[in-house]
């Protein structure tokens, strides 16, 4: 059974007071053993949302992280720093770290080896822009972005992190994939798992799919038998929308294979 994971990516959203507010409401409504909920505020945020997280199941994540541990590095926040506040998860080569700050496959390589060796679990995104969808390259891309990031790692790196599939066109977009192009890109990307770390690998990861999940869709994607969960950007700035994805992750969870 592999347990679904939700994760909210607040991005450059809210300040302490409106986090200290959503967190507040989202305790009533993420009180579930049958999935995962991570929160992934600013880095502003985190250490004031720690303490609000005491008590309850929802767990801290960053938005990136940086590939060193100390040092001379203006601007980055390193992996030790996110542990000692609080964070168990981190993502790593987001679309918008990849297109917007230039960030290469070779990057999100160090950042999620540094992750790992700090002891987060980096939450690592791929996927394929509009034009390589439509020239048919998604499945090239992904392969391309798994080998940078995950290629030449020990086959037990794919036991220690969660991957999610983020479509370029469909992240803030409110075009999302369906469900069939969904558990299309999830089972090439679960077979290279499979291929790569093995066949217990490959069935014990868990894939999140990216990019304008909302309440109206997210059963539809979430009862995909490759779909492990949501990463979540747009909607998890409201309570009642994340709750909602939450809730009907936690129904698909309990129904899942193996
Ligand atoms: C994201 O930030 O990873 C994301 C998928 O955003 P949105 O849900 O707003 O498309």
């Amino acid at each position: 059974m592999r347990k679904p994971i939700i994760a909210g990516n607040w991005k450059a959203n809210l300040t302490l007071r409106e986090a200290a507010t959503l967190i507040h409401q989202l305790k009533g409504s993420c009180d579930t053993d049958a999935a995962d909920v991570v929160v992934c505020p600013p880095f502003t945020a985190l250490a004031a949302v720690a303490p609000l997280l005491k008590g309850s199941r929802i767990a801290l994540g960053a938005q990136d992280v940086f590939w060193e541990a100390a040092g001379a590095f203006t601007g980055e926040v390193t992996p030790p720093m996110l542990v000692d506040v609080g964070c168990r998860y981190a993502i790593v080569g987001h679309s918008e770290r990849r297109t917007q700050f230039g960030e290469s496959d070779e990057v999100v390589r160090r950042k999620l080896q540094a992750a790992l060796a700090h002891g987060l679990t980096p939450i690592v995104c791929i996927g394929e822009t509009l034009a390589q969808r439509e020239a048919a390259q998604t499945l090239d891309v992904l392969t391309r972005q798994l080998d940078g990031a995950l290629g030449g790692s020990p086959p037990d790196i794919c036991r220690r992190l969660i991957l999610a599939y983020e479509p370029v066109w469909a992240i803030g977009t409110g075009k999302h994939a369906t469900p069939e192009q969904a558990q299309e890109a999830h089972r090439a990307i679960r077979q290279w798992v499979a291929d790569r770390c093995g066949p217990e690998a490959g069935a014990a990861i868990r894939i999140q799919y990216g990019g304008s999940v909302t309440a109206a869709n997210a059963a539809g994607l979430l009862q995909q038998p490759d779909v492990d969960g949501a990463l979540v950007g747009g909607a998890s700035l409201k309570a009642e929308a994340f709750g909602a994805i939450i809730k009907a992750a936690a129904g698909t969870g309990a129904a899942s294979p193996p």
